[in-house]
C-alpha cells in the first residue's frame, strides 16, 4: 500500500504506477500494453493535436469495508465513449478492450486504491485520441486508447456543501447540433472562458444556457443540472449535454424512493420555484447548488448557502453506499474487480 495521506488527498493528478495502452492501426485493435511512462510519443501531425480527435471517460473505482474493489456501471462509460468515438469519426473502442484496460489499471495500481472511509477513490481516466497523421481535414487512420488512474479525494475540500453559481452569457458552451452531448475535449475548450469568468467572480462554476434561444439550463458547468420541487426531480432535456450517468442513475433512485421525474426544457425563470437545486458527475457525485446570480438579468436565485437539501442529501448518501458496497446493489451497477 502506497504511504498517502489518504484522508487529504486533492482531487488532481498523483503519479501511479503504471498506464495501458491499446493502438488502432491497419483497421483493427491490438494486444493491451503496459507502461510505466507517464508521457505519449505522437507524430506532430496527429489529428488529436489539430482537429480535436479526442474523446475521454471519468469513473472510479472504490475499495469497500469488505476489501473488495468495485466499478460503478463501467458498461454505460464504454457506451458513451463508443458514442463519443462516432461522434468525431474516431474508430471505437470494443468493451472487451475497454474493460480489460480498466481492470489491468486497476489491479497494476492497486497499491493505490484509497482504504475504504478515507473519502478517497481511484479516478480512472480512459483517453482516447488520433494519432495518424493528416493535414487535410479527414479522421486519422491510427488511434491510440490509453488508461491512466491517480487516487483522488473529495472534489470540493469542504465537503458536501452547497456552492455558488453564476448564468453568463458571452459563451456558449455546445452548439444544438455540435458535440455538446459526447465527452470531447473541444466541449472543455470551449467552456474555458465562462469558468474563468466565474472563478474570477468567486463561483464555483458557470451554469449555461441553451445556446440557441438563450433561455433553458443546459449545463452546471462540468456537470448536469437538477431541480426539486413537489417531490419531482427535473433535469434538462436538451441535445447539447453530455448524458450523465452519476445524473442517470439519481433518476432511478429518486424513482424508486417515490420521486417523480421529468426530463425537460427548463426555462431559466423556473429556477425561483425550486426547493433544491445541484450538479451531478463523477466527480462531486452532488454539488448542491446554494444560489444562482444571474449576471445578465441580474436575478439572483437563492436556495440555501448553509447546508444541502434534504432530496439532494438523501440521494448522495444513497449513491455512495452503493458504490462502496455498504448498500445492496438493487439495480446491478456494480462490478467488483477480481484483484
Ligand atoms: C462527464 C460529464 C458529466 C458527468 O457525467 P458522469 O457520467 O456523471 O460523470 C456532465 N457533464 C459534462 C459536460 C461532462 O463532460
Amino acid at each position: 500500500m502506497s504511504d498517502l495521506d489518504w484522508g487529504n488527498l486533492p482531487f488532481g493528478y498523483i503519479k501511479t504506477d503504471y498506464n495501458t495502452r491499446c493502438y488502432y492501426r491497419n483497421g483493427k485493435w491490438g494486444e493491451i500494453e503496459v507502461s510505466s511512462s507517464e508521457e505519449v510519443s505522437i507524430h506532430i501531425a496527429a489529428t488529436t493535436l489539430h482537429y480535436g480527435q479526442e474523446a475521454f471517460e471519468g469513473m472510479k473505482a472504490f475499495k469497500g469495508k469488505d476489501n473488495k474493489v468495485r466499478l460503478f456501471r463501467w458498461e454505460e462509460n464504454a457506451k458513451r465513449m463508443r458514442n463519443s468515438a462516432k461522434g468525431v469519426m474516431m474508430a471505437e473502442v470494443p468493451d472487451e478492450i475497454f474493460i480489460a484496460s480498466v481492470e489491468k489499471a486497476i489491479k497494476l495500481n492497486e497499491r493505490f486504491i484509497p482504504p475504504y472511509g478515507s473519502g478517497a477513490s481511484l479516478y480512472i481516466r480512459p483517453l482516447l485520441i488520433g494519432t495518424g497523421a493528416r493535414v487535410g481535414v479527414k479522421p486519422a487512420d491510427e488511434y491510440l486508447f490509453m488508461i491512466f488512474v491517480t487516487p483522488v479525494g473529495p472534489y470540493f475540500k469542504e465537503g458536501f456543501k452547497p456552492v455558488k453559481m453564476m448564468i453568463e452569457r458571452k459563451f456558449d458552451r455546445a452548439a444544438p447540433l455540435g458535440t455538446g452531448n459526447i465527452k470531447v475535449g473541444g466541449n472543455y475548450a470551449a467552456s474555458l472562458n465562462s469558468l474563468d469568468i466565474a472563478h474570477e467572480k468567486g463561483y464555483a462554476s458557470a451554469l449555461f444556457l441553451d445556446a440557441k434561444e438563450k433561455k433553458y439550463i443546459d449545463e452546471a458547468g462540468p456537470a448536469n443540472f437538477f431541480g426539486i420541487k413537489n417531490n419531482t426531480y427535473v433535469t434538462p432535456h436538451s441535445d447539447s449535454i453530455l448524458p450523465s450517468i452519476t445524473n442517470m442513475s439519481l433518476v432511478t433512485m429518486a424513482e424508486d424512493m417515490g420521486m417523480k421525474v421529468e426530463r425537460r426544457r427548463i426555462p431559466v425563470e423556473e429556477l425561483s420555484t425550486f426547493e433544491e437545486a445541484g450538479g451531478c458527475g463523477t466527480a462531486a457525485v452532488i454539488s448542491p447548488i446554494g444560489q444562482i446570480d444571474d449576471l445578465g438579468t441580474g436575478e439572483s436565485y437563492v436556495y440555501d448557502m448553509e447546508k444541502a437539501g434534504e432530496v439532494s442529501t438523501k440521494l448522495y448518501h444513497r449513491l455512495q453506499a452503493i458504490q462502496a458496497g455498504d448498500e445492496e446493489d438493487k439495480f446491478n451497477w456494480i462490478k467488483v474487480v477480481e484483484l
